[in-house]
């Protein structure tokens, strides 16, 4: 099973599937990020310690983790140095209560991206925040594979097999979301938070109408399905 290349280039339009993983213990300053970008529309999840962390950032794929160094148990630069070496893609923003030049080494070559010292104002946040996610985008390319199927995150254009595929916003938006995962489970509700920024109440069946769209526009004619359900969990995009 061969994953999409795992891109993401998104407009401002974007923003509310670029999802960041907070890990901070202090509730306060935990509060206080997690507020502000969800406020500008960003998906946002919080962990109050290191392990926590690092299962979440096993099993999300995240846009960006902004990461505390100092935690109760495995510690910022720890954790940042485990996701380097699980060779996780996604870009590290380390807080820390030290400015010490010493600690801005160890937490560069741990495989920090950027690093910004407490306290901070929002603002100065929301900047870096903007640069990385920017710097990274600008680094992937555009169109997402998986088999023969190929979606253009630029033009907003799918195609299967060579031929171009008609899709509504929502649908496009769906496709490009699982495809983004490709090989990866999502869940009903991750879907729902990405693609309508919003819980669905959990009897919801909006998520399967949509999929069940989906599979006749991508999968009817085609000779092997790419959409597969995950009883009671989700769906999966692979060959
Ligand atoms: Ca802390």
């Amino acid at each position: 099973m061969k994953g999409a290349t795992l891109t993401g280039r998104y407009t401002e339009a974007y923003n509310e599937v670029m999802r960041i993983l907070i890990v901070e213990d202090e509730k306060k300053i935990a509060n206080f990020i997690e507020r502000g970008l969800k406020e500008q529309r960003y998906a946002v999840d919080v962990a109050m310690d290191g392990e926590k962390g690092s299962f979440l950032a096993d099993i999300n794929p995240y846009d960006l983790i902004i990461l505390d160094v100092m935690l109760p148990g495995m510690d910022g630069f720890s954790l940042c140095r485990d996701i380097r070496k699980k060779k996780l893609d996604v870009p590290i923003l380390m807080l820390t209560a030290k400015d010490k030049v010493i600690d801005k080494v160890r937490g560069f070559e741990g495989g920090a991206d950027d690093y910004l010292t407490k306290p901070f104002a929002f603002e100065e946040l929301l900047a870096r925040v903007g640069v990385l996610l920017r710097r990274r985008n600008a680094a992937l390319p555009s169109v997402l594979k998986v088999g023969d199927l190929e979606i253009d995150q630029l033009k907003h254009s799918v195609k299967r097999g060579g031929k171009e595929i008609t899709l509504t916003g929502k649908e496009y938006a769906l496709i490009e979301y699982l495809a983004r995962n490709a090989g990866h489970v999502v869940t009903r509700t991750m879907i729902s938070e990405h693609v309508w920024n919003e819980d669905f109440d959990s009897f919801s069946n909006v998520v399967d109408v949509y999929i069940n769209h989906l599979r006749n526009k991508v999968d009817k004619a085609a000779k092997k399905p790419l959409i597969h359900s995950i009883r009671g969990t989700g769906y999966v995009l692979k060959e």
